[in-house]
């Protein structure tokens, strides 16, 4: 997936601002998803040792132990990673992109701050 925005600035002083529209993965953003979708999983969580426990094949995992008991079927298991790991990497997209965003306002600003210093109206 790539998006990319970009500023432009001609040689007359004109300005090209590239923005094409942001395509965002279909994961919600609210991080609520996975507790509504996996409650039962979300809930054992709860009481992983570890707080943030990925449910990997750490120590004290107590989604892993229900798995193995068969509380939990394997395949509700995988799709809670799967899920997981959209809604992290769907996360750090949009943190990456609102810096990014930042970062270009930034940049506008400035260049019609030096605009209007040099080319009063
Ligand atoms: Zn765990």
């Amino acid at each position: 997936m790539t998006e990319h925005r970009e500023l432009f600035v001609l040689e007359n002083g004109g300005i090209i601002i590239d923005t094409p529209g942001m395509k965002e993965p279909g994961v919600t953003d609210d991080g609520d998803g996975i507790t509504a979708t996996f409650k039962d999983i979300h809930e054992l969580a709860q009481r992983c040792r570890f707080p943030d426990c990925r449910h990997m094949g750490e120590a004290g995992c107590a989604v892993i132990e229900a798995v193995n008991n068969g509380s939990v079927s394997r395949e509700s298991y995988e799709n809670y990673l799967k899920i997981q790991k959209e809604q992290e990497r769907f996360q750090s997209t949009v943190a990456e992109k609102r810096k990014r965003d930042k970062q270009f306002g930034k940049l506008v600003k400035t260049y019609y701050k030096i605009k209007n210093r040099s080319d009063p109206e």
